[in-house]
């Protein structure tokens, strides 16, 4: 017996053998396609160990041993060689996650040809239907084995069909080598049938399924090194597909809101700790190719059942894990979750939606923080306001409004330029709504400058001088303000238009200026320096530290609407007004009185010294056109 007619065998075992050990030695034997990619080496195994034996014992067939030997070999080669055409479709079907429970008439019929393959082989003994032995004890082929051809065929066609169709998460790279991969097997069995001698289709198979393992398999781009779980691009692609495929599932994100405070003890090194903690603990509830780490303070995991029992329990045992502290760099930290649950697509409609959620971080619920099925409103209202900011600017859906600035005398002397959205869509949008989104967005930058740009206009028009206005207040958010072009862009606008800056206050919020004293030092002082003027805006919202807030150069300092209200609700909201102004007097600033409602409330900040109000008392904020009837009445 001539060892070397076996080489190809040999090679090909040796290589699914390593094949095996590393999917095992990498673990990667969880996953139902990594299931199917070990029964396809195991396959490989088998036949090259069948059909090589065979091979090499056919001359002997003459002995008794040898002939039984080689019959039971054919026959085992020829039960399992056919799996592996079926097997690689159904690995195709998984990975793209076209593998579907719920239709399974459709899956049993794909079944259908390899069945019928194994039928024939099976019963080959009674039927000869695949092959049979002359009297010399020669091997003859019958025409079952072309329906093998048939069968690989057609199930190699559809799994690059659906591979290139469905399974979007696949990169022009590990197509081509997918592709590759495919010729190598078509070209191994090709060589065998036209020289028999060379028994290149079993090695081909195995070199090819050695491909697999290379790419397919390999997840190393897709798995976030500090926590294992599958990274946010995968979270996005897979959402997508699962959403693609007309898949119904849950959804649950586990944000953790306070990570902050781990990170100013110990360090971004514990941040890092405490991720990877969580993120085994989250693989002892679910498996751990159905978590995804969304964002760094997110996990996402998702739950395939059609119910949403599974995704319930998960989410109580974040709750009560989330009870317990956890321990990270010798420290105990209590960790305090958000826990999100959607059923998709009935709550959220597309990936879009659940990208959202996962990024969003959710308003505060009262009930244990976990939020499901109708509050998660939340999410499609904010979706809406995005997408009714970015049709805004361009659709010319934002308009100023203005509200006026009155003396403590009640005589008109200024307007505040306030924005106001209105969609045809969803109507009015709050300005509380959209300039939120607008920062999250970068759209606001437009949004701010078209605020200027209007005021700018409107003072340009010289009926601002007819009604008495002699200054409009234009709002700073906080990110135009770190803008690094800001006073450029500033200069730009009101230049343009030919407007003395001298008529243009700048109001930026309190929280703002006492975080970023330095960024706004300089800012402030070019723009002063041409004429412009400041104003703090929401005085007594935040807790800011007065010392950095009211060393900036606010000429004007806008007390919010609060504290006027609390000053008529008892002692100490009076006394906070009191010594607020008194304040304001002391350190040389002027003072606007916010949300000034009633004649009571004038009159007590008119003996408290007020230089300016402004308020529902006066006007609400109006349209243009309806501001400067307002005001000439008023004259
Ligand atoms: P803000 O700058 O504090 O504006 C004053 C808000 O108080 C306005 O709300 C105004 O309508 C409201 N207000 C005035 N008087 C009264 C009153 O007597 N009673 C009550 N209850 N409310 C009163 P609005 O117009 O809804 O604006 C909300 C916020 O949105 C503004 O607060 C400002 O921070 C922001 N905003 C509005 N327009 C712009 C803009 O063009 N740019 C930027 N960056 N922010 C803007
Ligand atoms: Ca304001
Ligand atoms: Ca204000």
């Amino acid at each position: 017996m001539d060892i070397t007619r076996a080489s190809f065998y040999v090679a090909a075992m040796l290589v699914c053998a390593v094949c095996l050990l590393h999917s095992i030695l990498m673990r990667r034997i969880d996953k139902n396609s990594n299931k199917i990619f070990v029964a396809m080496l195991v396959v490989v195994i088998v036949s090259a160990l069948t059909d090589g034996t065979a091979y090499m014992i056919r001359p002997l067939v003459s002995h008794e041993l040898a002939s039984s030997v080689y019959a039971a070999c054919n026959y085992i080669y020829f039960v399992s060689h056919p799996l592996l055409p079926g097997l690689f479709f159904f690995y195709m079907m998984e990975v793209s996650g076209w593998m579907r429970m719920e239709s399974r008439l459709r899956n049993i019929l794909l079944f259908t040809p390899l069945l019928f393959c194994e039928l024939i082989a099976i019963t080959n003994p009674l039927t000869l239907w695949m092959y049979s032995y002359n009297d010399a004890g020669e091997f003859v082929r019958s025409w079952g084995v072309y329906t093998l051809y048939v069968m690989s065929a057609f199930y190699l066609a559809s799994g690059i069909v659906i591979l290139l169709r469905y399974w979007s998460s696949i990169t022009a790279r590990r197509r081509r080598s997918l592709a590759l991969y495919v010729g190598i097997v078509i070209a191994g069995t090709v060589i065998q049938l036209l020289i028999p001698e060379v028994k290149s289709e079993v090695f081909g198979e195995a070199l090819s399924l050695m491909g697999l393992m290379l790419t397919v398999e390999n997840e190393d781009d897709r798995i976030d090194v500090e926590t294992g779980v599958y990274d946010r691009r995968m979270f996005n692609i897979d959402i997508a597909n699962m959403i693609g495929t007309g898949r119904h599932f849950n959804i649950v994100c586990v944000h953790v809101a306070n990570t902050d405070v781990v990170i100013r003890i110990s360090g971004l090194g514990a941040h890092t700790d405490l991720m990877g903690s969580i993120a085994d603990w989250l693989k002892t509830i679910a498996p751990w190719y159905r978590i995804y780490r969304a964002t760094p303070d997110t996990f996402a995991i998702v739950s395939l059942s059609s119910t949403s029992h599974e995704a319930q329990a998960i989410t109580k045992a974040v709750h009560e894990r989330f009870a317990q502290p956890w321990t990270c760099l010798d420290n105990e930290f209590m960790l305090k979750a958000t826990v999100m649950r959607a059923a998709v697509p009935e709550n959220l409609a597309t990936a879009e939606d659940v990208m959202f959620m996962a990024d969003s971080p959710a308003p505060k619920t009262g009930e244990g923080d976990v939020l499901a099925g109708p509050d998660l409103d939340y999410l499609k209202r904010r979706l809406a306001v995005e997408k009714a900011v970015a049709r805004g600017l361009e659709e010319g859906n934002f308009e100023m409004y203005y509200q006026p600035l009155c003396r403590a005398d009640g005589s008109v002397c200024g307007a505040e330029a306030l924005m106001r959205l209105t969609d045809p869509e969803i109507g009015n949008v709050p300005p509380y709504e959209f300039i939120e989104v607008a920062e999250r967005t970068g759209t606001i930058d437009e949004i701010g400058i078209f605020a200027l740009d209007e005021a700018c206009h409107f003072l340009q028009s010289g009926e601002p001088d007819r009604i008495g206005v002699e200054k409009i207040h234009v709002n700073l958010s906080m990110v135009q303000c770190m803008q690094p072009d800001i006073v450029a862009q500033v200069r730009g606008v009101v230049e343009e238009h030919g407007v003395n800056p001298g008529r243009i206050n700048l109001e930026i919020t309190e929280s703002v200026a006492a975080d970023n004293q330095e960024v706004l030092e300089a800012m402030m002082a070019a723009l002063i320096a041409d004429g412009f003027s400041f104003s703090m805006d929401d005085y007594g919202t935040g807790f800011s530290n007065m010392q950095s807030m009211l060393n900036l150069e606010f000429g004007v300092v806008k007390i919010d609407k609060s504290i006027v209200w609390g000053a008529e609700k008892d002692e100490t909201g009076r006394a906070i007004l009191e010594n607020t102004m008194r304040m304001m007097r002391q350190t040389r600033h002027e003072t606007v009185a916010e949300g000034v409602e009633t004649a009571e409330q004038i009159e007590l900040l008119r003996r408290l010294g007020i230089d300016y109000l402004q308020g529902y008392y006066f006007s609400r904020p109006l349209p243009r056109e309806d501001f400067v009837v307002w005001a000439s009445t008023r004259k």
